[in-house]
């Protein structure tokens, strides 16, 4: 995942089966927080990308890789 080129646009998220990926926000100090479904408790939030959280669970579909706008899918398939 390259969080560098990432929109947070969540296409990813929405086509993985396999919930290995989550929306986080990014804070004026560069780090990662939660994102609540509130978007008024998002003020501090610059921007949104997409994390790996269950990088185990990904099962190399390429789906994510498929939809996404900006090319940041760089995990490889897991070996089986
Ligand atoms: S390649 Fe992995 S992370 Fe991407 S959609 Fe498939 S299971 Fe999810
Ligand atoms: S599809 Fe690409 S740009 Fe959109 S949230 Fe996923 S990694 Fe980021």
């Amino acid at each position: 995942m390259n969080a560098a080129t990432c929109i947070g646009c969540g296409r990813c998220y929405k086509v993985c089966a396999q919930g290995v990926m989550t929306l986080r926000g990014v804070n004026e100090e560069g780090e990662l927080v939660e994102v609540s479904e509130d978007d008024d408790d998002d003020d501090e939030i610059l921007r949104k990308v997409m994390v790996m959280v269950d990088a185990d669970a990904c099962i190399g579909c390429g789906a994510c890789n498929r939809v996404c706008p900006k090319d940041c899918q760089t995990h490889e398939p897991v070996e089986a």
